[in-house]
């Protein structure tokens, strides 16, 4: 049994006082004990974050990390430097930072591979755009991105996958259950024929895209849908509806 994940991107949003008020909503919440948690705000903000948690079962995730130990790398956050904050979670490949800052499917395989070798775990997105659906390669142009990361890494166990079509992203528009059923599937088919039987039936696979507290249960209960990575939903109260999407 795959333990149920729920991420929360917090993207470039919120300020010291914001972010109080959402920690404050989730140390003061029932959360779901079965569900992994970890939220991932602005850099500048994970260590207050973290200092402002009371939930021993809520992590904290980066949005980004570099792959070199340290140096001249302006505006880059090394690994060491998340460790030295406890922070163990990164995410990585989301199509933001693929699409907005140019990262490539070999950049992001790259990085991953760095954060898993210094012990941090990564959540990696993957997911198409609208013409990619419209033109019938959705699952092609997932098992591309999957394989460029397949590439770089051996060892899944601390990686979790987050399915989100670019068209669901911020729009509203989320994925049917049906729709996200069948690539979460895929992926888990690929694993299997591609990494091993027990990636494949291990690895979280978490979809993303307008996730809300009204949509959160019925995709909940698909098969291959493990979890969620919300991105606007996380910063309100409903949030904690979403983890708690399984009670
Ligand atoms: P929204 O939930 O705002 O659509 O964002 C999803 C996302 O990009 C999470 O990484």
């Amino acid at each position: 049994a795959r333990k149920f994940f729920v991420g929360g991107n917090f993207k470039m949003n919120g300020t010291r006082k914001d972010l109080k008020a959402i920690v404050d909503n989730l140390n003061n919440a029932q959360l779901d004990p079965n569900a992994e948690v970890v939220i991932a705000p602005p850099a500048l903000y994970l260590d207050f974050v973290k200092q402002n948690l009371q939930k021993p079962n809520v992590e904290v995730a980066a949005q980004n990390v570099f792959n070199k130990p340290n140096g001249a790398f302006t505006g880059e956050i090394s690994a060491t430097q998340l460790l030295d904050l406890g922070v163990k979670w990164v995410i990585l490949g989301h199509s933001e930072r693929r699409n907005e800052l140019g990262e490539s499917d070999e950049f992001i395989a790259s990085k991953t591979k760095y954060a898993l070798d210094n012990g941090i775990s990564v959540i990696w997105c993957c997911g198409e755009s609208k013409d990619t659906r419209q033109a019938g390669e959705t699952i092609k142009f997932v098992e591309n991105q999957l394989a460029a990361l397949a590439k770089e890494i051996n060892d899944w166990k601390n990686v979790v996958i987050a399915y989100e079509p670019i068209w669901a992203i911020g729009t509203g528009l989320v994925a049917t259950k049906e729709q996200a059923q069948e690539v979460h599937a895929a992926i888990r088919s690929w694993l299997k024929q591609n990494v091993s039987d027990k990636v494949a039936e291990e690895t979280r696979i978490l979809y993303g895209g307008s996730v809300n507290a009204k949509n959160c249960k019925d995709l909940a209960k698909e098969q291959d849908i493990d979890g969620f990575l919300v991105g606007g939903a996380s910063l309100k109260p409903e949030f904690v509806d979403i983890i708690n999407a399984n009670l």
